[in-house]
């Protein structure tokens, strides 16, 4: 569907928990609770898409917290990739469970996993997301690459890192293929807005010096709002999501449903409609689809990230 802004609104991204094994510093503090209200049921999550279908998003992104410490996803995975109308079920994780469910989740069909990874380096590592286990989330990496799944990499750029934490990524990017992009941290929850010390720019000019001659990519590789990059002979693409600085908002293509229920039109804005409350009190499929339907058309027009900080953290929003 089309909302008020002409802007075509086909990808969903569901979070299907707030709780994760790893505590990232940037995206959940320490303080921050993890469990609160009831959740949605898979099977809720599936009649709540066959609406969302009917209103034309057909591509979906399944997130959390952490998805893969949900009991029953994989079964949920295959599920939600069945459904008739669907043309796209990815799923974004940190990588640390991948190990032991690769096999399983390949066989569920879905189309890709993104696996979030702050440093290559073991102690970084383990000071930003508070758990010392690059080597499993590495190890799972491999294991879904050998099970046939197409796997993305994805790292936040924190305002302090340079350089030096980033071309771990490119050789990692050239040995193995497989594609890394780079995400500007977005001010959530309690985290003012840091100017980075990386910018898109800088990392392309650096690049350039090193003699990685990285040439724009036309098509878009991904849902997302990234711009790619690729270089000759060699395998992978870089994909830089500049989401503060770029406001990509007017051609945004997104919505959210988070694990309360709660609808979430715009990353920056408070959710206004919970459809589990509405699925409690009894509503029929076409009346959800008409609330859900009314709440995507308003969607905001642009988020105010460099005027002041989202009041939510991105463990709930699910990225
Ligand atoms: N646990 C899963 C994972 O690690 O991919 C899914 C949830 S996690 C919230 C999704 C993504 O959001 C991760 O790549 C994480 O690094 C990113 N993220 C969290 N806080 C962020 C922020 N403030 N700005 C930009 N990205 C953020």
């Amino acid at each position: 569907m089309k909302d008020r802004f002409q802007r075509e609104i086909d990808y969903m991204r569901i979070s299907v928990t707030e709780n994760c094994n790893l505590w990232c510093h940037y995206c959940r503090p320490k303080s921050g609770s993890c469990t609160g209200s009831e959740i949605l049921s898979y099977a809720e999550i599936l009649r709540l898409c066959r609406i969302f279908i009917r209103l034309g998003i057909h591509k979906y992104k399944i997130t959390g917290g952490e998805p893969l410490v949900r009991p029953g996803i994989l079964e949920f995975l295959e599920q939600i990739k069945n459904l008739p109308g669907i043309s796209q079920v990815t799923l974004t994780t940190n990588g640390t469970l991948l190990g032991d469910s690769a096999r399983q989740l390949a066989q569920t069909g879905i189309d890709g996993v993104n696996v979030s990874v702050d440093s290559l380096d073991s102690e970084t590592y383990a000071n930003i997301t508070g758990k010392d286990c690059l080597n499993d989330v590495l190890n799972g990496i491999r294991a879904a690459k050998e099970e046939g799944l197409l796997v993305k990499i994805n790292k936040v750029i924190l305002p302090d890192e340079e350089m030096e934490d980033i071309w771990p990524f490119f050789e990692f990017m050239r040995k193995s293929g497989i594609p890394v992009r780079m995400i500007e941290k977005m001010p959530l929850g309690s985290s003012q807005y840091v100017e980075p010390k990386l910018t898109g720019d800088r990392i392309l000019r650096e690049l350039e010096q090193k003699g990685w001659h990285m040439k724009p990519v036309s098509q878009s590789l991904g849902n997302g709002p990234a711009s790619y990059y690729k270089a000759a002979g060699i395998r992978g693409y870089l994909g830089l999501i500049e989401a503060v600085h770029h406001n990509f908002c007017k051609d945004c293509n997104r919505v959210r449903l988070l694990s309360d229920g709660s609808l979430k039109t715009c990353l920056y804005e408070p959710p206004r409609l919970n459809m589990k409350n509405l699925l409690l009190e009894g509503l029929s499929q076409d009346e959800l689809l008409e609330k859900a339907r009314t709440e995507i058309f308003c969607k905001p027009p642009s988020h105010h990230f460099l005027e002041k900080p989202s009041s939510e953290e991105m463990y709930r929003i699910g990225g």
